[in-house]
């Protein structure tokens, strides 16, 4: 090495042996994106007022707001006398795949307070199909009501609906149609279904809206988070969606706090449009609960089996196909970016400094 090249070298190591001893700075920026999109994800204050479960959490009993909310999803009846709430609080558990503990512990405050579907979780016959496995955790609709079109490739309609009674459409119209489009095409992917989008609102198979409040059909929305959407069984072809929600498409790093990823969300209800209930397997887009800023849109092997199950498969479909499920948030995408960033950039280090050596 040349004299004259000295000044360069020391400046480079002593920069880059900066660079080795301080944590990377992507860490912590995304530590600090972690804890601020964190508290955004849980500062769901008035569901948690609904429930009453910080006072009936500190007690490890369940109160009146809490039964109140678990019967809306199917979860009273069971245990009409259940006095500390413990059996229905068990049946809450295992039905959303939470450790069974009969106590409203951490995780179960936690699922409590996620914003969920609208739809009940019990109100169906669990994998009551002679194809289910040990494994699945799809269900059907008592029934198993699916549409009824000729065998083969069948076509449904769909329109999305923006006059009254329905409320304007909280996105531009372009943004909110491609979400739909891109989450009725994961569903014709793995079944022989067609969907169609149709302006003919009046014969349109599956009508699509956003309402708010009390809209009619016995279900009421409840203002942002909470109950983010809904839709009916076969042949209704309702899908309901919270018109009160901060609905984000793309990108969720730049949504606020508390927005709902509205292909997530489409993707889930178009499953309960087809015929599917509520599945346990948390992974799953059939799953009832989603936390803010987070995106599940991917179809899971149990989604797919259980919509196979009432439909048959897509003779172009094949399961190995099936990609791992894309289940990211604000919140978590940023350290798993920064985790990969960090070890290249000291990869890269080493290496410049073996080459200067
Ligand atoms: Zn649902
Ligand atoms: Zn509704």
């Amino acid at each position: 090495m040349s004299s004259s090249a000295l000044p360069f070298f020391l400046f480079f190591f002593f920069f880059f042996l900066h660079l080795l001893l301080l944590p990377p700075c992507c860490v912590c920026c995304s530590r600090h994106l972690l804890l601020h999109a964190g508290a955004g994800a849980n500062s769901s204050s008035s569901l948690a007022d609904m429930l009453q479960v910080t006072h009936g959490g500190a007690n490890g009993s369940v109160t009146d707001g809490l039964r109140r909310y678990l019967a809306r999803f199917g979860y009273a009846s069971s245990a009409p006398d259940d006095a500390d709430g413990r059996v229905v609080v068990s049946l809450y558990q295992s039905t959303l795949g939470l450790p069974v503990t009969g106590r409203l512990d951490a995780p179960t405050l936690d699922l409590l307070a996620t914003p969920r579907c609208g739809v009940p979780d019990l109100q169906h016959s669990s994998q009551a199909n002679a194809t289910a496995t040990a494994t699945a955790r799809f269900a059907f609709f008592d029934g198993q009501p699916r549409w009824a079109r000729a065998p083969g490739h069948f076509l449904l309609t769909y329109a999305v609906l923006s006059t009254p009674p329905y409320q304007p459409l909280p996105l531009p119209r372009k943004a909110v149609r491609g979400a739909f489009r891109a989450a009725f095409a994961r569903w014709a992917r793995v079944i022989p279904v067609r969907f169609r989008e149709t302006r003919d609102y009046n014969t349109a198979d599956v009508r699509v809206g956003f309402l708010a409040g009390d809209h009619g059909d016995g279900e009421p929305f409840d203002g942002p988070l909470g109950v983010l959407g809904h839709a009916f069984s076969p042949p209704s072809g309702q899908l309901h969606l919270d018109a009160a929600e901060r609905w984000a498409v793309g990108d969720l790093d730049a949504a606020g706090a508390g927005a709902v990823d509205l292909e997530s969300v489409a993707t889930h209800e178009i499953g309960h449009v087809l015929g599917l209930a509520h599945s346990s397997a948390p992974d799953a887009v059939m799953y009832p609960s989603l936390k803010p800023r987070t995106r599940k849109a991917e179809l899971t092997l149990d989604d797919v089996r259980g919509v196979q199950a009432l439909y048959g498969s897509n003779p172009r479909f094949s399961l190995s196909s099936l990609s791992e499920p894309d289940t990211s948030s604000a919140s978590a995408s940023a350290p798993a970016a920064a985790i990969t960033r960090s070890p290249g950039k000291k990869t890269t280090i080493v290496l410049l400094l073996l080459l200067l050596c």
